[in-house]
């Protein structure tokens, strides 16, 4: 969450633009008894994050936005607006990535297990394709057609080491993406890859997310950097053209200050790799959390309070289905957490140790614990900050709770307004994704011999 008026960061300003948002959400029900969890998005506030990448890095960079970071048309349609491209993993994300009208040839299609229906459909639009490793470049070689508009590159493992988070790291000795450049031969066998497909024109590497220290990503991007320049070298022409250096900076989810910055970061790569921005080669980025997480935050009622043991819990509706990596790894992902009242005013009175719990039914669905608050009670509302990525946008179907409605805001001088991004998953709609049309599959005896 950011103000416009940047810098310095108003806290303040930041503080009072999620209540300005909760009081209205509560006032025109979007956050009640019909909504009692919703996402909220700030609008302003992806615009100025957008601008601080663009402003960051100068002009003629490809920002791709990392999908999977938050799927939603509406959000994704926001980024082409604002001049970006957008980074896939699925045939799901490319399709909500066409439905959001980016052009393909600003689409950057990543993912460790492309099938050749999604290699030939990438292809055949234009999308880049970055290949994962050595056998996906010979699918590659078969199912690209002549004249293919299509970047392909090859994503390489600079197998530089770990963050705080072993899940979000993606350049470990033995990590599933890309070709380990250390592993014996590797190096060799990426160079000849290269020699013998004149097409092969980019290197790709997503160093880490989270947890993942800048210095340890822009030490991944300058191992890229100089196997490029190897394989140009090697090759005796310019045929690595463009470097996609993945995304991955880290969100500080522990205060209101936006750190580090995209310049922090630009900062970092000039100093590890100092040629990087002479344009000898174009650059791709693939940014996600960066851009959203802290414009966006989850506002859920609390149903009950109770105490066990000794200990204060709120029983609220946002639990693991929304909050699914803060739920199963608090101690890698901790959120920040805001009391309101009833009416959505920021609620005041002497701190209470009280775990914040979630509607799921199993014990450990509790999204902070003992955590420091005035007195929850029923009816009052608390806010999850930070979520604007990888939170309400990448639900759980856990229990058949509903995917929550997510609204996007701005806030103008006549006030807070709202625009629905999502709706709300309906009954109807769980039990239709809960197999209803094969409601007596089971039990009518009607197997077939054949999947159908
Ligand atoms: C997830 C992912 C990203 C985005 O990571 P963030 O940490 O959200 O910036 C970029 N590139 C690839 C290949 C990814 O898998």
């Amino acid at each position: 969450m950011r103000p416009s008026e940047t810098p310095p960061w108003s806290l303040d300003v930041m503080q009072s633009r999620v209540a300005d948002v909760v009081r209205h959400a509560v006032d025109v029900g979007a956050l009640g008894a019909d909504h009692p969890v919703a996402g909220f998005i700030d609008t302003d506030g992806v615009r100025d994050s957008v601008a601080d990448l663009h402003e960051a890095f100068g002009p003629g960079v490809l920002h791709t936005f990392a999908a999977k970071a938050a799927s939603l048309i509406p959000v994704l349609r926001l980024l082409a607006t604002e001049g970006m491209g957008c980074e896939v993993a699925s045939s799901g994300e490319l399709r909500i990535a066409l439905d959001a009208g980016f052009d393909p040839a600003t689409i950057v299609f990543d993912s460790p297990a492309k099938t050749r229906e999604e290699l030939a459909q990438a292809l055949a639009l234009g999308v880049a394709v970055n290949a994962d490793n050595l056998d996906e470049l010979r699918r590659i070689d078969v199912l690209r057609p002549d004249g293919c508009a299509s970047v392909v590159g090859l994503r390489v493992n600079p197998q530089v080491g770990s963050g705080s988070i072993g899940a979000m790291s993606t350049a470990t000795a033995t990590s599933k993406f890309g070709v380990a450049l250390r592993d014996p031969g590797a190096r060799e066998a990426v160079v000849r890859a290269f020699a013998t497909r004149p097409w092969l024109t980019r290197l790709h590497a997503h160093v880490g997310s989270q947890g993942c220290p800048l210095d340890l990503i822009a030490a991944g991007i300058a191992e890229t950097y100089r196997l490029a320049e190897e394989i140009n070298a090697t090759l005796g022409r310019r045929q690595v053209t463009s470097l996609d250096i993945g995304g991955g900076l880290p969100v500080n989810f522990a205060g209101d200050e936006v750190t580090p910055a995209f310049a922090d970061y630009v900062a970092a790569l000039r100093a590890a790799v100092p040629d990087l921005f002479d344009g000898r080669y174009a650059l791709v980025t693939e940014f996600g959390r960066a851009l959203l997480a802290k414009n966006g935050f989850i506002g859920a009622l609390v149903e009950y309070t109770k105490e066990a043991g000794g200990r204060r819990i709120a029983i609220t509706h946002a639990g693991a289905h929304v909050a699914t990596r803060t739920v199963f790894m608090p101690d890698a992902w901790p959120l920040r957490v805001g009391a309101y009242d009833a009416k959505g005013r920021p609620k005041q009175g002497p701190a209470l140790a009280q775990d914040v719990a979630g509607p799921c039914c199993f014990a450990g669905d509790v999204v902070a614990h003992g955590r420091e608050l005035p007195e929850l009670e029923e009816g009052d509302v608390v806010v999850l900050h930070d979520t604007g990525a990888y939170y309400f946008s990448t639900p759980w179907a856990y229990n058949s709770l509903p995917y929550p409605a997510v609204q996007g805001f701005t806030i103008t001088e006549e006030g807070v307004r709202l625009a629905l991004i999502r709706e709300a998953q309906t009954l109807d709609e769980i039990a239709a994704s809960s197999g209803l049309a094969h409601a007596g599959a089971l039990v009518t005896g009607a197997f077939a011999r054949t999947a159908c």
